[in-house]
Order: structure tokens, then C-alpha cells, then sequence
């Protein structure tokens, strides 16, 4: 078994309709998986998927949450309202999220602790685009987005997860390698370690996303710092979705 359960997350963004729903869901039914999966679809089908997910391990989770806790804020959803249409898991500071619509590190920081406050599962996605990558910056821009996101956190009985998404590889059909996901999920760790705790920061599971498809999981999930996936393009194909689980599942049955 891997030391950390993995985790499979869809990320639909504003795609999909009631058909995929019925489609994704139906090729889950009856099925076990030695791993977490989970899908966001986009807020207004949540309820709709919570109907369909009875006969399924499938949860469902929210591609953003509000910072706020309720008042007169227009257009945003509360971790307290996520949670009771069925969430377990909220995504924070998506790269589309910062680059769209300004979120800041401060404002992830804020949205997880509302999100832990209702037990929810914050999924901090982090990663740093082609011009940071090529200027050697990488390690920090990832430094900086865990620590001003993160520091300050009460974990005490709760997790988190991290989602490393290089932007370059979101969307792109150019895939991070499993080498330097596994190298840089090592370096995510260790600042883990200095923000909280060495114990705590093992049992962080830190997922990679960015083109991810099923011709790559595998490589990618026998990694021992890559502990799941975060699947967009690929996760609107429900079967391409399922191939995806089923090895995450598989290597976290033999290792
Ligand atoms: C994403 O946007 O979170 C993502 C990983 O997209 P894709 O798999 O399409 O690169």
C-alpha cells in the first residue's frame, strides 16, 4: 500500500452538463478503488451529482469556495453551504483563479481556513508559469505561495492537500515528467516541514496536475512523492477518467 491514500480529483471547470454527470457516474457504480476520487463540476450541478452518487465511492468537491462566511456578497458560495450540498473537498487558488479572477496567496489562506473550519478538505493548488521556470524560479514561487497561503493554519485533526499544477503543463498536452514531479513534490515537503511539522507534512498528500492522461498516470502515480492526481481536460472523458482511478487504484494495491 502507498504510505499516503492517493487521490484522483476531476476538475470539470465550466464544462459538462447533466449527460456527463449521468455518463461519469454510471462507469463508477459497483466499482471499489483503493484510492480517493473525487469530481468538481461546476457549483450548479453539485446537488445533482450528490443524487446520482448513492451507488458509488465518488465524492464530489467545489472548484472554489468564498473567503467569506455569509453577508451580502454577491455571486460567491460558503464552505458552510458546500458542505451541506455534499462537498468534501474544496480547490483554492487555482491557476485560473489567480490569473482570471486576482487571488491572491492571502485570499487562499482565508478561503482554507473557512474550508477547515467545516471540515472540508482544502486543495491548495500551487505552480509556477514558463517565464518563473525558465528564470530559475521555480522553487520560489512554490516557497512563497505555501507559505503566505498555509503559515497560520490549525491542522489539528484535519489535513490538506496540495495540487503542484505548473501552468505551462495545464492544458498544453506537455506533461510535467515523473522526474520532476517527484523532485519538486520533494521540495514541496520539505517547505511543508518548515511550516508545520515533519509528521504533519507526511501526511500531506501533494498531487500533480497538468495534462495528465491515462497514457501518463501511471508513470506519474509510482512516484513516492506523487500522491494523486488533479485531471482536467481528460476527466470530461468519463471512460479516460475511469482508466485513471483504476491504475491509481492498482499501484496503490501493490506498492
Ligand atoms: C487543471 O486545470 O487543473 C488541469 C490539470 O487541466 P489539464 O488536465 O487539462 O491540463
Amino acid at each position: 500500500m502507498k504510505k499516503r491514500k492517493p487521490m484522483i480529483i476531476a476538475n470539470w471547470k465550466l464544462n459538462g452538463g447533466l449527460d456527463l454527470i449521468c455518463t461519469s457516474v454510471a462507469s463508477f457504480i459497483g466499482k471499489h478503488f483503493e484510492a480517493q476520487i473525487a469530481i468538481c463540476p461546476p457549483y450548479i450541478y453539485l446537488r445533482d451529482m450528490m443524487m446520482f452518487l448513492q451507488y458509488s465511492e465518488l465524492q464530489i468537491g467545489s472548484q472554489n469556495v468564498s473567503k467569506y462566511e455569509s453577508g451580502a456578497y454577491t455571486g460567491e458560495t460558503s464552505a458552510q453551504m458546500l458542505k451541506q450540498a455534499g462537498c468534501t473537498l474544496c480547490l483554492i487558488g487555482h491557476s485560473e483563479r489567480r490569473s482570471m479572477f486576482g487571488e491572491t496567496n492571502q485570499a487562499c489562506f482565508n478561503k482554507a481556513k473557512r474550508v477547515l473550519e467545516h471540515d472540508l478538505l482544502p486543495t491548495l493548488c500551487i505552480g509556477e508559469n514558463r517565464e518563473e521556470r525558465e528564470a530559475l524560479l521555480t522553487q520560489q514561487v512554490l516557497r512563497q505561495q505555501l507559505t503566505e497561503s498555509l503559515k497560520g493554519l490549525d491542522l489539528t485533526g484535519r489535513s490538506l492537500c496540495i495540487a503542484y499544477e505548473p501552468i505551462w503543463a495545464i492544458g498544453t498536452g506537455l506533461a510535467a515528467t515523473p522526474h520532476l514531479v517527484q523532485e519538486t513534490h520533494q521540495f514541496i515537503r520539505q517547505v511543508l516541514t518548515e511550516v508545520f511539522d515533519l509528521i504533519t507534512a507526511n501526511r500531506i498528500r501533494i498531487l500533480y496536475g497538468g495534462s495528465v492522461t491515462k497514457n501518463n498516470a501511471h508513470d506519474l502515480l509510482v512516484q513516492p512523492d506523487i500522491d494523486g492526481l488533479l485531471v482536467g481536460g481528460a476527466s470530461l472523458d468519463p471512460g479516460h477518467f475511469l482508466a485513471i482511478c483504476e491504475q491509481a487504484s492498482q499501484i496503490a494495491k501493490e506498492q
